[in-house]
């Protein structure tokens, strides 16, 4: 007769008797691997952005510090969005500008392109569209690449600052993100409503995540004054952008951001003549 214990039942929350288990290694495989939609012709698009530059500037707005705006634009309009007084990140939402159920999908971007948009990349609406709405022309950070710990800047990983994530870590309650702006914005200037305002582009952001433990992190952003990105319109479009509370981004989530910190943005929109 045997002196070892019978095998116990495994506890009933496990399921089964897990024992350590080796998995499989694989190389990763990109998926959506440039589908030729994504791919636009840099002479097409370098002659869209020649032509609109050439044209007339046809509107030019300022989105002041902490606040939010929204202009249109028609298809292959060129829109300039500069860092024209000191550094500052933007939030950037996108509506079919005659019907703006179909709107930026930012997590389908993200797959198509990467979660950090270079030029050439295109910006796609939700889902049944899925077509593009502009294409990212020009950058003067494009030098930045991706840095040593994987930041880049001009993210496509979705939400924007709010309100509801700052008391769920501050316990305290306070109106002043960019999703307060941009519904304030779309609410006040095109009598869209609060659910209308959706995850963005995070433009002039370095963002990226953790290596160890994938977690989200931002870095100061490494726009000055004068920088600027340029993307054309593929659709008609209502565009909102906010100038974000966080200003540069240099001072931690729940910590009072200094009004030094934080500058209006320049919008410019060029049409070809
Ligand atoms: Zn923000």
């Amino acid at each position: 007769m045997s002196n070892s214990k019978p095998a116990e039942a495994p506890a009933p929350w496990c399921g089964r008797d897990f024992k350590p288990r080796v998995y499989a290694k694989h190389p990763p495989i990109i998926c959506y691997d440039k589908p030729e939609a994504s791919i636009v012709s840099k002479d097409e698009y370098d002659d869209k952005r020649y032509q609109a530059l050439t044209g007339e500037l046809i509107q030019t707005l300022v989105v002041p510090k902490r606040e939010a705006r929204t202009w249109t634009m028609q298809t292959g309009d060129l829109c300039r969005i500069t860092v024209h007084e000191g550094s500052q990140v933007g939030d950037v939402n996108f509506w079919n500008l005659e019907n703006t159920q179909e709107r930026f999908y930012s997590g389908k971007t993200r797959q198509l392109h990467g979660a950090h948009l270079k030029t050439y990349d295109r910006l796609w609406s939700c889902l049944p569209y899925l077509r593009p709405m502009a294409t990212f022309v020009f950058d003067t950070l494009a030098g930045y690449g991706i840095d040593e710990d994987g930041g880049a800047l001009h993210d496509v990983i979705g939400t924007r600052c709010d309100d509801y994530t700052y008391k769920l870590i501050t316990g305290k309650d306070r109106v002043g993100s960019c999703h307060s702006s941009l519904v304030k914005a779309v609410v006040e200037e095109r009598g869209l409503t609060e659910q209308d305002v959706h995850d963005v582009w995070n433009i002039f952001m370095c963002t990226g995540f953790t290596k160890e433990t994938q977690q989200y992190f931002c870095k100061p952003s490494p726009a000055i004054k004068g920088d600027f990105i340029e993307f054309v319109a593929d659709m008609n479009l209502l565009v909102a952008l906010s100038a974000c509370p966080q200003g540069d981004v240099s001072i931690p989530v729940g910590a009072e951001v200094p009004d030094e910190k934080c500058h209006p943005l320049k919008v410019e929109v060029f049409r070809k003549k």
